[in-house]
């Protein structure tokens, strides 16, 4: 199969419609599309990526009238944060219909749910009468995609289309939040930082493991292993300069906050200290030093507040021992 990169929503569209799947923009990260309700359809995706069937996708809906055919009820604050933060990255765990395929929801009970805020993503959801089963458009465990590129990078052949729509702008994947047992959990930081949700509920969000920081002790929700993300090469997280005297000889590729270093790689993700651009950055960053001919990759710890929460999970478990 040859892959074409385009921007034609009409030639993604049709192959969605056709039971294909598609790899597509959205603010957080390139995903690998199909139709929410087409089993067959959604199997591709797993079987595209090696996902194992016990990982959950996220079902993309365009309008809020698409939601009452995905979730069965909002529990109390739902609608707030949905009026609050979508479109935009933040997935929420419902109850699922009945009507959701197995397949999507990996035999559970709740669907995972959201609204992408970027403009192409919405255009083609509005020209479908489906929504979108989307996880990230690359290979199981591996960094994610943030440019049309990085996706051909790797399930280039194994894909119809990728809708070009330029690099992602928040660069990490959704918030994920549940609601069990009465309360609002934090399943996973992401691009709407944790602050802002606990602000619009007026209660902190509670972890499984019952630290809300969510980072010591992850949550573990259904298909969130913890060795994720990861480049080939060894990531080391921590204190740069202690680090870099651990690892003094090796050609070293760094990922700072905003700091240069002199080292064989340098990847400085925000010169002026902002981590949104950080988050945005990050990825790219992990994949260009991977590719590198450093030996191993060092990484800041960021600080642990806004989107820092989300870049620290995912350098925690890119640096996991598999
Ligand atoms: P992604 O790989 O970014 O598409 O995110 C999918 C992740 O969302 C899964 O790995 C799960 O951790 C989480 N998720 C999706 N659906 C559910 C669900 N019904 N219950 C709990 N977590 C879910
Ligand atoms: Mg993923």
């Amino acid at each position: 199969m040859s892959t074409r990169i385009g921007t034609y929503l009409s030639t993604a569209a049709d192959l969605l419609r056709g039971g294909d799947i598609v790899a597509i923009p959205t603010e957080t990260v390139y995903g690998l599309a199909a139709d929410a309700f087409n089993p067959e359809a959604v199997l591709k995706i797993f079987t595209t990526k090696a996902r194992p069937s016990f990982d959950p996708l996220i079902v993309h809906i365009g309008r809020m009238e698409q939601l009452g055919c995905v979730v069965l009820e909002l529990p109390e604050g739902a609608e707030r944060m949905m009026n609050v933060f979508w479109p935009g990255p933040l997935t929420l765990v419902l109850p699922k219909r009945p009507e959701v395929p197995d397949i999507v929801t990996s035999g559970l009970d709740t669907v995972g749910v959201r609204m992408p805020a970027h403009p192409m993503a919405l255009e083609l959801l509005s020209n479908l009468d489906f929504p979108l089963a989307a996880p990230s458009a690359n290979p199981f465990g591996y960094v994610s995609p943030t440019t049309a590129q990085h996706v051909a990078d790797q399930l280039g052949e194994r894909i119809p289309y990728i809708l070009d729509g330029g690099a992602c702008n928040v660069g990490v994947e959704s918030t994920i939040i549940g609601w069990e047992a009465g309360e609002w959990r934090l399943y996973r930081p992401g691009g709407v930082p944790v602050e802002a949700i606990e602000r619009v509920l007026g209660v902190s969000l509670s972890t499984a493991g019952g630290d809300p920081s969510g980072v010591e002790v992850p949550v573990q929700a259904p298909g969130m292993l913890e060795s994720h993300y990861a480049p080939r090469k060894p990531v080391q997280v921590g204190d740069l300069d202690e680090l870099l005297k651990a690892h003094n000889g090796q050609r070293i590729g760094m990922i700072s906050f905003s700091k240069t270093y002199p080292v064989h790689r340098s990847e400085v993700l925000s010169p002026s200290s902002d981590l949104k651009e950080a988050a945005q950055k990050l990825f790219a960053a992990l994949r260009m030093l991977d590719a590198s001919d450093c030996d191993v990759i060092l990484a800041e710890r960021f600080p642990e507040e806004g989107l820092g929460r989300a870049i620290n999970d995912r350098l925690r478990r890119a640096a996991a021992k598999r």
